[in-house]
Order: structure tokens, then C-alpha cells, then sequence
């Protein structure tokens, strides 16, 4: 099985020293990437600035804009079997770029924005019998936002994620999640390591793809 699986945020550049993020800190990624590989996967990683270490046998494309990612996904999604988007794009970029640093005293008051486009919209003609995975970041209604973006997005399933607590979502080592399928199945896990929800993500992919499997080769418990 082939899977690619982006991870950690983007950044939106106002000028060449400030740029807009997020909190991701690409661990969620990068230990589904850890996951899969040793399920027997073979793993492209796209991967955001994060300040952690990929697996050693991922193939890593390192992407700073969200620009760069949707390039990124759109060049490999052909490649995989199974698309899992954890990386937290951003959501709106600045309108303008300034190639010189804004002076301070020349530094607006209001800053121009305008959205960024949908990447796994973008691929969603590419599906065929690819599984799409997403990641639903949400501190209020939860389970109701996460399915929303399961149905809008057209994903396979959605891993709601509760960022309200400390112990959950950003930059932590564990995280709090519910599976939400498309077949409307609906699993909340207890707080658990990055890894053990990385697992338990995999395993689901194990169990309901249903493309052709000649990639499979065995590995760990594989
Ligand atoms: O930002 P949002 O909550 O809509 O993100 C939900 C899912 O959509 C995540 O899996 C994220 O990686 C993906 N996403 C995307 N393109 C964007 C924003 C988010 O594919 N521009």
C-alpha cells in the first residue's frame, strides 16, 4: 500500500521576516507516516516546517506555503493509495507580499487577506478508489463540525480532533480523537499517545480499502 500523508503547518508570508501559522507542530503527521511504515506501508511525507524528525524510510518533500502543498499533493496523489491530510493548512493568506521588510513605521494597521483553496477539493477528481483521510482541528461541537467537513470534502473518514484541552491537538505528545466514517460509523478513543491514534488510524485503513493490494509488502505486523 502506498500512502501520503502531509503534516505540520504552512506559512503565509507578509514579507521576506513575518509570516502567518499555526500551532501544528507536524507530530500527528509524522507518527501516522511512522504507522504506516511499519504496517509495511511505503510513505511520501509532505511535510511542513516542523522542528521534529521524519522516519528514516519516508520519502520527504518539505513545503513551506500552502501554495507549495497543494502542488505538492496534487504531483503525488496519482502515486498513493491512501491520502491522509493532518497538516493544518492555513486558512487565509496575505493578499500582498512585500519583497522588502516592512518598516515599522510603515507597518498597516490592517493587514489584507484572501482564503486559501481547498487541497483535497483540488483532488478529489483523482479519487477513484483511493481512501481519503482528513483531520477536522475543532474546540466547540465537535463531532457535528467534523462531520460537516467529512460530507463537504467527501472524505472517507474524519478525525475529529478536540484542541480545546491541554492534554489534546497542538504541539502535545497525546491526543484525544473520534473516527467518523462515511458509512456514518462513529468511534470516540480515550486521550492516548500520538502513536496509539496513528495505530488505530492505519488500522482503519487496513480495514476498509478496497482497491487492489499488489503494492502490500509485509512489514512489521504487517
Ligand atoms: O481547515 P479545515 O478544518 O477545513 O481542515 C480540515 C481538513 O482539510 C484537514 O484534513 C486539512 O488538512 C484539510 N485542508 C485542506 N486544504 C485546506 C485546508 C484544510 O486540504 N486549504
Amino acid at each position: 500500500m502506498k500512502l501520503l500523508v502531509t503534516a505540520g503547518p504552512t506559512r503565509e508570508p507578509i514579507d521576506p521576516v513575518r509570516f502567518l501559522t499555526n500551532r501544528s507542530s507536524g507530530k500527528m503527521g509524522y507518527a501516522i507516516a511512522r504507522s504506516a511504515i511499519q504496517h509495511g506501508y511505503e510513505v511520501v511525507l509532505i511535510s511542513g516546517p516542523v522542528s521534529i524528525l521524519p522516519p528514516h524510510k519516508a520519502e520527504v518533500i518539505h513545503v513551506t506555503t500552502a501554495e507549495d502543498m497543494l502542488h505538492a499533493v496534487q504531483g503525488r496523489v496519482s502515486w498513493c493509495d491512501v491520502l491522509v491530510m493532518a497538516a493544518a493548512v492555513a486558512d487565509w493568506r496575505p493578499q500582498h507580499y512585500s519583497p522588502h521588510k516592512i518598516k515599522k513605521l510603515n507597518m498597516p494597521t490592517t493587514l489584507q487577506l484572501e482564503p486559501i483553496p481547498d487541497i483535497i477539493r483540488s483532488v478529489l477528481p483523482n479519487k477513484g478508489k483511493r481512501l481519503f483521510v482528513g483531520f477536522a482541528a475543532e474546540t466547540e461541537n465537535l463531532q457535528s463540525a467534523a462531520r460537516q467537513k467529512l460530507l463537504d470534502k467527501k472524505l472517507d473518514l474524519i478525525v475529529a480532533n478536540n484542541v480545546k484541552e491541554a492534554d489534546s491537538g497542538f504541539e502535545v505528545d497525546t491526543n484525544r480523537v473520534t473516527l467518523i466514517s462515511s458509512d456514518g460509523k462513529c468511534e470516540e478513543l480515550a486521550l492516548m499517545s500520538k502513536n496509539d491514534v496513528a495505530d488505530r488510524i492505519i488500522q482503519w485503513v487496513d480495514g476498509n480499502y478496497s482497491g487492489t493490494k499488489l503494492h502490500r509488502h509485509k512489514g512489521v505486523g504487517g
